[in-house]
This record gives structure tokens, sequence and C-alpha cells, in this order.
């Protein structure tokens, strides 16, 4: 099936030139999110990511800045003219968040909300679909249908990872479902290494393998102090770690 490529600002993902999305998990604090914007701009990035509602498997631990963090995301986005991606986790989410970001991420935990991706197809906003992590591509691709349904065909879908036996890994990421939705979906496929993985030393190698795969792009992680991140540190590269990253495989980056 053709690739059907989604415009997120100016970016097009889709067109046969990989796109490389990055940034916190969590937006913890305007300093730190304006730390990695720059390094980002730097590095070559052409989307900008960071969560403001997050799905913490423990509802103890840190829950992201919520309508504060969108407000950074607004702020930063035309400071530095990066489009940037964020997560919500329900649908009154939606409306506090359709103005001030670019695209919108359901997250994998949420794949099998439909209501969610049902009232995310009655908007025109770019809608990134992460595969939950017990989803056949089958069921990911139909996740997708229920937005497309409703009229939003701004859909791309994105690997990072599926649960199975395997413990050194947080997840193992399934390459092959990178060209199998892209052929019978028709879905520009982007990967996040980082929660595949779950472990910063395997991010170049899964994004070669992605890549080799065919993916249109590439979603990481990074922290300017990984080590102090309030969620997902292990699988976050440091900026400077970013800027040998991006130059290695993009072949972008300012120095
Ligand atoms: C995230 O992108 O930070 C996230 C929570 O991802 P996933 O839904 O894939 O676990
Ligand atoms: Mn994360």
């Amino acid at each position: 099936m053709e690739i059907r490529p989604v415009s997120v600002g100016s970016v097009v993902i889709g067109d046969g030139e990989p796109v490389l999305i990055a940034g916190p998990c969590s937006i913890e604090d305007e300093s730190m999110f304006r730390a990695v914007a720059e390094a980002a701009l730097e590095s070559g990035v052409s989307i900008l990511r960071g969560g403001a509602f997050k799905p913490r498997t423990s509802p103890y631990s840190f829950q992201g800045l919520g309508s504060e963090g969108l407000d950074l995301i607004d702020a930063i986005r035309m400071e530095y003219g990066l489009p940037v991606v964020s997560e919500v986790m329900s649908i009154e989410q939606i409306e506090h968040a359709i103005d001030r970001v670019d695209m919108l991420q359901v997250g994998a935990r949420s794949m099998h909300n439909f209501p969610l991706l049902s009232a995310l197809g009655r908007t025109e906003i770019p809608i990134l679909l992460k595969r939950g992590f017990m989803a056949t591509i089958e069921e990911w691709l139909m996740a997708a249908e229920y937005i497309v349904k409703e009229g939003n065909d701004r859909v791309v879908l994105c690997e990072r990872g599926i649960r199975t036996f395997e413990t050194w890994t947080r997840n193992t990421l399934d390459i092959s479902a990178v060209p199998l939705a892209r052929m019978l979906g028709g879905y520009p496929v982007i990967v996040d290494p980082s929660h595949a993985a779950g472990r910063r030393d395997l991010i170049d190698p899964l994004t070669r393998a992605s890549l080799a795969a065919g993916a249109d792009g590439i979603m990481i992680e990074v922290h300017p102090d990984p080590d102090k991140a309030l969620s997902d540190g292990g699988q976050s590269l440091s900026l400077e770690e970013l800027k040998v990253f991006s130059e290695g495989l993009f072949g972008t980056g300012s120095s």
C-alpha cells in the first residue's frame, strides 16, 4: 500500500526522509524543557516531544505538569519554531491540548480506549498512535481505523515494543511490525527505541535496525541530566549523546 504522508507543522512524516523526534519523557520545568529544545534545534531534530499528562504505572509516581506543561509547550514551540508532540489520556484533555501542541500522542496504555480514539478522529490534528504492549498488529491497525473512520486520516503509527518473556529489555522491539504496518495500513511508522529497550545503550543499534526496516522516523527520549530524570531516565540520552546520535544516524546537527 502507498504510504500516506502526514504533515506536522512544516515537517512531513512518510515522504521517504526519516524524521527524528526527541525530547524528555516528562516536561519537568521550563529550564529543562528549554535546554532540550536548544539541543534539539542544534542536533537537527525535526519534532520535539514532551509529556504533560503522564500515564505512570504507579499513581504515586510523578504524573506530569498537566495543563502547566501544555503552556510550556506552547511557549517553547513558538520560540524555537519546532513542532511538538504530547500525549492525551482522556477525551477531556483533548480540548486543553489541541491548540497548544502540533500532534497528539495516544500512549500504549490508551490504544484500546476506543472513545478516546473516536474523539481524536473528530479533530483535524495529526495523531501519533502507539502500539499497545499486548496488541497484535491487526488490533493496532483497527485502533487506527477508529480514528480514521471519524474523518481524521492524519495518523502516524509508533512501534514501541511489545511485552514478551524477555527481561533484559523493558519490551521487545517487534521489527516485523514496521514493514507490515506500513504495507497493510499505509500509515507512516516510526519506532520508539527508548520505550522498546528501556536502556539507552540499545537506542543506537535499534535505530539502525528500524531505519533498515523502512521506518519513517525515530522517537527517542532525552534529558539534560538523565540520572535525575523524574521518569524514564535509564532510557534517555543526554543532550551531548543526542548530538552524537543525530550526526551519526541522521547526518544532521550544526557542530
Ligand atoms: C511515553 O511516550 O512517554 C510513553 C509513556 O510511552 P508508551 O505509551 O509507549 O509507554
Ligand atoms: Mn517515557
